[in-house]
């Protein structure tokens, strides 16, 4: 069976995300550890969080992903936002071990005019803190557009980082469709060569999860901006290619399209009628 769902607020706290996420269709979801625009994280409730947990047990759930907030950058030029950065990852990191399974995703960062080489080394070196300070739970460097200063529009980023970083199995890679498309690699022509890529780049085996998303700008555009499953440059077949695809369909894909709940449950449907036209026919 697919594993689908989708990015959820955790406003209402991690049972109710659960149970949102099976009334969408979706047996794993994806929410953000704080305010994606930054700050203090909410305390833990930790009964919350077991409830989750049990409610996932019961029902199947794939694992889920939390996502750092976009303001997290661990490679800032300014020491005490990358001292954020480190504190914020192991605190939101820690609290995933109550999640069986539960992966933490970050965008690698942005140079900002440090350049890559530089900022490399920063990620690598802010990982290695807090690999020490966590256990067991997978860290994720998400594949980027490229935009403005981004570090992991290519996959070669992704490898200097995990090679400077030690290369700890619990490292992984998400790949967000569209961010790769837009980063320039040809998803929508030729699927098995950027896969070929990421294989010769970091090696399949990091692959742990990918964000499907469609976009709304051509290839190469560089500019990040998701579209709904079939409303975009990527576009259906090549979409559907990716769910089936060996090396990915047994990941947790989590939407992260311009939708409310309802579009949400309607897309999930048509990833998982793919998934079951495709167990038929096959
Ligand atoms: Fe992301
Ligand atoms: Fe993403
Ligand atoms: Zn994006």
């Amino acid at each position: 069976m697919l594993h689908i769902g989708c990015h959820l607020s955790c406003a209402k706290g991690y049972l109710a995300m659960g149970r949102q996420a099976l009334a969408l269709g979706a047996d794993t979801f994806q929410f953000f550890t704080r305010n994606p625009r930054g700050g203090n994280a909410k305390p833990l409730d930790e009964a919350d969080a077991l409830a989750l947990r049990d409610l996932m047990r019961e029902r199947g759930f794939a694992p889920v992903i939390a996502h750092a907030p976009y303001t997290l950058n661990a490679c800032a030029a300014d020491p005490a936002t990358r001292d954020f950065a480190r504190r914020a990852m192991t605190e939101d990191v820690r609290r995933l071990s109550l999640l069986p399974g539960a992966m933490f995703n970050f965008h690698p960062g942005c140079h900002v005019g440090q350049g890559t080489r530089s900022g490399v080394a920063l990620i690598a070196a802010l990982l290695r803190e807090v690999l020490e300070e966590t256990e067991d739970t997978p860290i994720l460097l998400e594949t980027m557009a490229g935009k403005g200063t981004e570090i992991g529009g290519r996959f070669e980023e992704l490898r200097d980082i995990l090679d400077a970083a030690g290369g700890d199995a619990r490292l992984g890679v998400c790949l967000d469709t569209c961010h790769v498309f837009d980063a320039g690699y040809d998803l929508a022509g030729d699927l098995q060569g950027v896969l070929d890529a990421l294989e010769r780049a970091v090696g399949l085996e990091r692959l742990r999860a990918v964000h499907l998303n469609d976009s709304k700008n051509p290839r190469g555009s560089r500019k990040d901006r998701h579209a709904r499953l079939g409303e975009g440059e990527i576009g259906v077949p090549a979409l559907r290619r990716a769910v089936l695809h060996p090396a990915l369909r047994a990941l947790p894909f989590v939407l992260e399209t311009p939708n409310e709940p309802e579009g949400y449950a309607r897309e999930i449907a048509m990833a998982r009628g793919w998934d079951e036209e495709d167990a038929h026919v096959g």
